[in-house]
C-alpha cells in the first residue's frame, strides 16, 4: 500500500482504437475508411474495436457485426490478429517498465502505473504521460491517450477526456470538485440500470450521491454502497498490482426490464456470451480455464451461480448452466451473468489476490 498516505501519482494509459490502430499501421490503404475489427456477421459475430471514423456513423464495440453493418455499409471488417496486437502491447509495456516496475496491465492496450517518488521528468507525471505517449507513437506507431490522477479511479476516467491521443490530469487539490461533476455513470460498476436507478431519485451526479449517508447506499446496493460512498468523494485506495493474477473473468447484464422466464433468459445469452469472448480474447496473459459460471439474480434479488468443470466451454455449457441456475427458482430474472474461473496453483494463494472475485 502507499506509504503514510502520501499523494500518489497513477497514470492510467489506453491506447485508441487499438485493434484498429494496429491494423492501420500495418496497411496504408485501410486509413481514413470506416474500419472494424470482429467476427462475422454470419456467425453472430461481436465488433471487438473500431476506428473514429466508424465511430462517427455510430459503430462501437460489443455491438454486433450484422447490426454494424447495416449502420454502416461500406464498413470494412477484419478479423482479430492477436499475434501483431500481442506484440504491439509487448512493446508498449516495456516502455512503461522503463519508468516503473508498478505496471498493472487491464487488457492488451490498457494499464495502470504507479509513478509515485520516481525522478524521471523532474518527477512530474504529467511529463511523463507525455513522454511515454511520445514513445508510443514513435516506436510502436499508434497513439495512446493517458489520465494522471492520485488513484486508479480517476486516472481511468481521466484518460477518457480528451481520447484520442490527448491527456488529463486530475490534480490532488482539483479532485474533489472534478468528481462532484462527474455523472455517476463515470463510476465502475453503475451501468445504465443502477444510473437510471439513481435519477429517479434526483442523483445525476457524483456531488448528488454524497448526499446519501452510508447506511442508505448500503441499503440500495448491498456492499457495493460502501465502495460508491468513497467513490463519489473521490477515494480510491487500491494499490496498482504489478502481480495481481485474474482468477476470472466474467461478463453481466442488469436487465431495465426483468426477464420474464427461461425462454427469455436464453435469448440473451448469444449476446453475453459475444461480450465474454471479446473480453476473453483482449486479456493479456489469460490462463487455462477451469469452470464456466452462470449467475442469475432474480427479480426478489435473490442469486446463485451455476458452474461446471469445463476447459473450453462452447455456448451449450453456458445454456446448460443458465437452465440448472434458473431451475433453482423459476421466477423473473434482472440480472444474468456468464463467465469462467481459471485454473489456480498454489502460489496463487500466497499472492493473497482478492480483488479476483467472480462478478465483482
Ligand atoms: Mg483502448
Amino acid at each position: 500500500m502507499d506509504t503514510l498516505g502520501a499523494v500518489r501519482k497513477i497514470i492510467h494509459c489506453d491506447c485508441d482504437c487499438f485493434y484498429a490502430a494496429v491494423e492501420m499501421r500495418d496497411d496504408a490503404s485501410l486509413r481514413g475508411k470506416p474500419l472494424a475489427v470482429g467476427g462475422k456477421a454470419e456467425t453472430r459475430g461481436v465488433i471487438a474495436t473500431c476506428n473514429y471514423e466508424a465511430r462517427a456513423l455510430g459503430v462501437h464495440s460489443a455491438m454486433s457485426t450484422a447490426r454494424a453493418l447495416r449502420l454502416c455499409p461500406h464498413l470494412v471488417l477484419l478479423p482479430p490478429d492477436f499475434r501483431r496486437y500481442r506484440e504491439a502491447s509487448r512493446q508498449i509495456l516495456a516502455i512503461y517498465r522503463d519508468y516503473t516496475p508498478l505496471v498493472e496491465p487491464l487488457s492488451l492496450d490498457e494499464a495502470y502505473l504507479d509513478v509515485s517518488g520516481l525522478g524521471y521528468c523532474k518527477g512530474s507525471a504529467t511529463m511523463m504521460a507525455e513522454e511515454i505517449r511520445a514513445r508510443i507513437r514513435n516506436e510502436v506507431r499508434i497513439t495512446a491517450s493517458a489520465g494522471i490522477a492520485p488513484n486508479k479511479f480517476l486516472a481511468k476516467v481521466a484518460s477518457d477526456w480528451n481520447k484520442p491521443d490527448g491527456q488529463f490530469v486530475v490534480r490532488p487539490q482539483d479532485v474533489d470538485t472534478f468528481v462532484a461533476a462527474l455523472p455517476v455513470s463515470k463510476i465502475f460498476g453503475v451501468g445504465k440500470v443502477t444510473a437510471a436507478r439513481l435519477q429517479k431519485h434526483g442523483v445525476r451526479t457524483c456531488g448528488d450521491l454524497r448526499a446519501w449517508d452510508i447506511a442508505r447506499l448500503v441499503a440500495g446496493f448491498g456492499r457495493f454502497g460502501t465502495t460508491l460512498h468513497q467513490l463519489c468523494r473521490g477515494i480510491d485506495e487500491r494499490s496498482v498490482r504489478p502481480d495481481r493474477i485474474r482468477k476470472s473473468l466474467s461478463v453481466e447484464t442488469t436487465y431495465a426490464n426483468d426477464l420474464p422466464g427461461l425462454d427469455a433468459c436464453r435469448a440473451e445469452l448469444p449476446a453475453l456470451i459475444a461480450e465474454f469472448r471479446r473480453r476473453f480474447a483482449g486479456l493479456p496473459a489469460p490462463r487455462p480455464i477451469h469452470k464456466a459460471v452462470v449467475k442469475i439474480k432474480f427479480a426478489d434479488f435473490s442469486q446463485t451461480t451455476a458452474e461446471c468443470t469445463s476447459a473450453a466451454p462452447g455456448d451449450a455449457v453456458w445454456a446448460a448452466l443458465l437452465d440448472e441456475a434458473w431451475a433453482r427458482r423459476e421466477r423473473a430474472v434482472r440480472l444474468l451473468g456468464v463467465g469462467v474461473r481459471f485454473v489456480e496453483t498454489d502460489a496463487d494463494e500466497s499472492a493473497g489476490d482478492k480483488q479476483g472475485e467472480l462478478f465483482e
